[in-house]
């Protein structure tokens, strides 16, 4: 595949906990290339100006070119840094997805979507713009796993089950504890597939696409909130919790029954701490809310459930 992209320099991209576990992995690539790593510090901290440029600065000095390929080792910051970077140098460079964590595998390293933070905004300079290829997800990359990024990963999962999948819902539901052994590799197949599947239907997010947002208007606030008071929450916690005060508003908007909400909070609250969605807190999530990209005239707009398993986009709801 790179021969087919006539690629001679391949620089891989990675982060310091994925390097220290996994460097052996693209140590093949240099008998056949010229080839670089860059090792950047892990953590979504590293998602900012600072590390672009020195990215592009390594790019630059290593001479790549159009043709060259910049491999994105590791998890979502990985995959949303670097092809941010991949992205708008000479206005870009082939792009391989090697997902790490959960989280990457069934969302961040699909559908194009990349983007560092900005003054404490979390994706807010970014662009749209597919990987080359993606590497099937390997399932035994989760073992080294931290619980709290399983946990992480495991929130994107259930987003899935939601809008689109009772069958993958269930099955969950049947998950007592989490642990690497119990993420099933199908479910993980199935997800990549679904998210494949939408994003082939809308890849610039005007419209299908936006049924995967469910869980984020609220996930999104919640993560910038967090982050700006420096107690970040992983991106999959925030979601989950955004899904619990979605599914709330499904009750309310969109004909969600109190059983089936009842069952989603089951579910969310035997694997993350929700709390409780107070007046205190709406007020700190409501500049974030509504300095959302989907807004449109003072209405915030929400992915919302009928049922589990079946989504409805673009509920415009002033909830101020
Ligand atoms: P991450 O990349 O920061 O990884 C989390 C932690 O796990 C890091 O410390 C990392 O070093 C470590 N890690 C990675 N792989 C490992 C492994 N196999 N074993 C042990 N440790 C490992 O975070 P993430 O949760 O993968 O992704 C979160 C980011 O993805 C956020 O910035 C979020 O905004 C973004 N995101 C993007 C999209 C998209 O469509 N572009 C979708 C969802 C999330």
């Amino acid at each position: 595949m790179l021969n087919q992209w006539g690629t001679r320099r391949v620089m891989v991209l990675t982060d310091t906990n994925v390097a220290g576990l996994y460097s052996q992995h693209f140590e093949a690539l240099s008998s056949a290339f010229e080839c670089r790593t860059l090792v950047i510090s892990a953590g979504e901290e590293s998602k900012n100006m600072e590390q672009l440029a020195r990215i592009w600065e390594r790019m630059l000095d290593f001479g790549m070119d159009k043709s060259d390929t910049l491999i994105l080792f590791g998890g979502g910051t990985i995959c949303d840094l670097g092809g941010f970077a991949a992205a708008t140098f000479k206005r870009g460079v082939h792009v391989v997805n090697c997902p790490t964590t959960l989280l990457a595998m069934i969302d961040a390293a699909v559908g194009g979507k990349t983007s560092i933070n900005f003054e404490h905004i979390k994706n807010c300079i970014g662009v749209v713009r597919q990987p080359d290829y993606i590497l099937p997800a390997n399932p035994a990359f989760l073992h080294t796993l931290a619980d709290s990024e399983l946990r992480s990963g495991l929130g994107e999962m259930i987003k899935y089950a939601l809008i689109a999948s009772p069958e993958l819902f269930e099955q969950l539901c049947g998950m007592k504890t989490l642990a690497a052994e119990a993420i099933q590799p199908e479910w993980i197949e199935w997800c990549v597939a679904y998210k494949q599947k939408v994003v082939a239907l809308d890849p610039e997010d005007h419209k299908e696409r936006h049924i995967l947002n469910f869980g984020h208007t609220f996930g999104h606030a919640l993560e910038s909130y967090y982050l700006e008071i420096d107690q970040p929450v992983t991106h999959g916690e925030a979601v989950a919790i955004g899904m619990v005060y979605e599914s709330q508003l499904s009750m309310q908007y969109a004909g969600l029954s109190e059983i089936q909400f009842y069952r989603i909070k089951d579910l969310i609250c035997r694997f993350y701490d929700v709390p409780e969605m107070s007046e205190d807190l709406m007020k700190q999530l409501k500049p974030y809310l509504l300095q959302d990209k989907k807004n449109s005239g003072g209405e915030i707009n929400f992915t919302l459930l009928r049922e589990i398993g079946n989504a409805t986009i673009n509920n415009f709801i002033q909830i101020f």
